[in-house]
């Protein structure tokens, strides 16, 4: 099976739970309302709001809807996908660009979120992932504050077989960041993943490790890291949205990884996610194993969610 194949089937899959949520709710409306009236636009708010995109970009969502079905005298109900559709990629799609530019001597990136979101296992992930481009990864174990991290990554380290830069529990994170920088930099690597702890009910401390990471690595690649990735748990919904606000006080976040994606119906909350925070979602997680990370693309998530459509 090739690659989109693949990648297609997992996203299916993992969103089955939103999936049904979208087509049931639609299916409804659209059986119950010839036309489009007040009754109608109740109805695809509350599809919404279940699915957890959450009130404030669900309001706008269908102030716009309204507005478009007004402008352009919109008549048949299962014409409101397309616009939304459309409404909701006004607010998703960054344009940015989404694969990270490996053309670089070394691309660095940095991985924080709060401790159970997955970041150790987003890292093993995208390892994997780059691994399949034919790159050079390597690891860096800085969330040196839970041994089972270190643990976990060097599992995932060996069932990769790339190296991982660790110094043990208790040791200093940025210390191994450094090291790990200045071993990917000797050993000519294409991108080191940098795992971090998330302790966000400590903020102060954890503003400060996770700046002084930033330091030291400038210390070997000025312009590193080259990438911030928040991790955010999709199946905790609107809860995501607060971490990730949280985060960004905290550090600049130049992408999202939203995992937890199989198995919930929450996944509407990376639309509200997305359109609040204005940060790009670079990757879903739809699963534990190795493959289960997903380069987002917004416009092939919401065909997915929206019209079932087969991705390849
Ligand atoms: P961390 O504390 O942020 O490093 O989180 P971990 O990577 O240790 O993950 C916490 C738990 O979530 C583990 O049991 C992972 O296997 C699980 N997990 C991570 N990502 C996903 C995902 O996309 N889907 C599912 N179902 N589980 C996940
Ligand atoms: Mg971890």
């Amino acid at each position: 099976m090739n690659f989109f194949k693949r990648t297609a089937d997992k996203l299916k899959k993992g969103l089955k739970a939103t999936k049904s949520v979208w087509n049931e709710g639609f299916n409804k409306a659209f059986n119950l309302n010839t036309t489009i009236d007040d009754d109608l636009i109740d109805e695809i708010e509350e599809i919404l709001l279940l699915s957890d995109v959450g009130v404030d970009t669900t309001n706008i969502l269908i102030k716009n809807l309204k507005k478009t079905v007004s402008e352009q005298q919109v008549k048949n109900p299962p014409e409101i996908k397309n616009i939304l559709k459309n409404e909701m990629l006004k607010l998703i799609d960054y344009h940015e660009k989404q694969d990270i530019n490996l053309n670089k001597n070394l691309h660095v990136v940095l991985v924080v979120g709060v401790n159970g979101t997955g970041k150790t296992t987003s890292i093993g992930k995208l390892a994997n992932f780059f691994k399949n481009q034919n790159k050079k990864v390597i690891i860096s174990a800085s969330d040196t504050f839970r041994a089972g991290a270190i643990d976990q990554l060097s599992i995932w380290a060996n069932k990769l077989d790339i190296s991982l830069v660790s110094n043990g529990m208790g040791s200093d994170p940025a210390s191994v960041a450094y090291t790990a920088v200045e071993k990917s930099i000797k050993e000519k690597a294409d991108v080191l993943l940098i795992d971090t702890a998330g302790r966000l009910h400590n903020n102060q401390n954890l503003m400060m490790e996770l700046s002084k990471i930033q330091r030291v690595i400038k210390k070997v690649v000025a312009d590193a890291p080259h990438e911030v990735l928040l991790v955010l748990d999709g199946s905790t919904g609107q809860n995501a949205f607060i971490q990730a606000e949280q985060f960004s006080k905290v550090t600049d976040i130049n992408g999202l990884i939203v995992t937890k994606l199989d198995g919930t119906s929450k996944g509407g909350a990376i639309i509200g996610i997305s359109s609040k925070m204005k940060i790009p979602i670079r990757y879903i997680g739809v699963g534990e194993a190795a493959d289960d990370l997903i380069p987002f693309v917004p416009e092939q998530y919401l065909d997915l969610l929206l019209f079932d459509k087969n991705l390849n």
